[in-house]
């Protein structure tokens, strides 16, 4: 038997708590940056599994050592989103906070990231119990913020590198609409490069019916959200990836009024960092002639926010994951997955440490479910065998550094 056998027996033992963890953490979730309570239940947990806890940057590092051998960081993220849950599931969230704005919203687990905290867990507890199966230093990271783009960079400025000390490689995963049971990994360029843009159009005020004496920001706005659409499709190479989505565009109170301004929202995605600086320079260079081209009396602001780095899986250290998850749940249980348009912060955490990384993502859906996405206010991935599936990938990834039979 090896040594990730010998270890994953403890699994029937650690299901029973998860089981409960995972609906006490479905029912309380916590928005970005605001997670006072999950981070107290993870580190009341370590402390139980007799990790060395810290609280860095609102989020939580337990560290193990275990003699000689290498240190391997696996993340998980903590954060819940401004949802309001539809999902029917008998621990659904009936939760409302006031968000940092002071506004009260409901709250919900909508991107599963009550499955990572709880699989971070399982597998905490699990390398804890059985140190002679593994030598060298396992780092559990519990990180806040991910939906804002927050977190790691919260946790990097709170000192992360100098606090945990070197690591040698850093792994971290998702929950998706694939098949629950399933793991798929993907070498390079995995998830998106995304940031957003807020412009905000100076124009002049005016009378609905004398637009001679004004200069009107909603003509200008929608002449802009039009020739947008030119950037991928006109300047990116075919061979290349974008997105620009114009996600918010606000102008106005009455028909006869013309406003005296107008905001867009606009959001970017790449799989390439110099195309997403391209795309976000050709934004600002469209919006600044089109603001000329309507003379408006101001110049236009642009400000970029919600930046998420590329997710670049280092090919070596993905074909040494995937070969774990192969002789683990066999070949017919790891897909190759596509790459997914969606974002993520974790790679800021690899990054500081000057570190590769391997990030994967785990199914949720049995075949008689309907998945819907991450996000949706309906998402309710199937609690087994996923959390399951999630604790043994966690634990097979590390052991693939940690292991004995490494
Ligand atoms: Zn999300
Ligand atoms: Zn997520």
């Amino acid at each position: 038997m090896t040594a990730l056998d010998q270890v994953l027996q403890g699994l029937d033992k650690t299901t029973a708590w998860q089981e409960e963890l995972y609906v006490q953490l479905h029912r309380n979730p916590e928005l970005s940056m605001q997670e006072t309570e999950t981070a107290a239940e993870i580190t009341r947990r370590l402390e139980s599994f007799g990790y060395d806890v810290q609280q860095i940057g609102g989020g939580v590092v337990g560290i193990l050592r275990n003699g000689e051998g290498p240190t391997a960081l696996f993340r998980a993220d903590i954060d819940a989103l401004p949802v309001e849950e539809t999902t029917g599931l008998p621990y659904a969230s009936t939760k409302t906070m006031a968000d940092r704005a002071g506004v009260t919203t409901p709250v919900m687990h909508a991107c599963g990231h009550d499955m990572h905290i709880t699989a971070g867990l399982g597998a905490a507890e699990l390398l804890a119990g059985n140190k002679g199966l593994w030598a060298g230093t396992y780092v559990a990271l519990f990180q806040p913020g991910e939906e804002t783009a927050e977190g790691a960079r919260s946790m990097v400025a709170d000192g992360l590198v100098e606090k945990v000390g070197p690591i040698d490689i850093a792994l971290g995963q998702h929950v998706l609409t694939d098949q629950a049971g399933h793991v798929g990994t993907h070498a390079g360029p995995m998830l998106s490069a995304a940031a957003s843009v807020k412009v905000v159009l100076t124009g002049k005020g005016s009378h609905g019916s004398m637009p001679h004496l004004g200069v009107d920001p909603v003509v200008l706005a929608a002449s802009i959200v039009t020739r947008l659409q030119g950037i991928v499709s006109r300047e990116l190479s075919p061979n290349d990836f974008g997105v620009v989505t114009v996600g918010s565009l606000q102008a106005g109170t009455k028909a006869n009024v013309i406003p005296g301004s107008a905001t867009l929202l606009i959001n970017v995605r790449a799989y390439d960092e110099g195309i997403k600086a391209k795309i976000l320079a050709s934004i600002e260079r469209i919006v600044r002639a089109e603001c000329q081209a309507s003379n408006t009396p101001a110049e236009p602001t642009l400000e970029v926010y919600d930046e998420y780095p590329l997710t670049d899986n280092d090919p070596d250290q993905t074909a040494k994951v995937t070969a774990a998850f192969q002789a683990h749940f066999g070949a017919d249980r790891v897909d190759a997955m596509d790459r997914v348009t969606a974002s993520e912060d974790f790679s800021i955490i690899p990054d500081a440490f000057g570190v590769k990384y391997a990030y994967w993502g785990f199914g949720g859906f049995t075949p008689d479910q309907t998945p819907l996405p991450n996000h949706n206010p309906g998402f309710a991935p199937a609690m087994q065998p996923t959390l399951r599936t999630g604790t043994e990938a966690a634990v097979t990834a590390v052991l693939a550094y940690l292991g004995k039979d490494a």
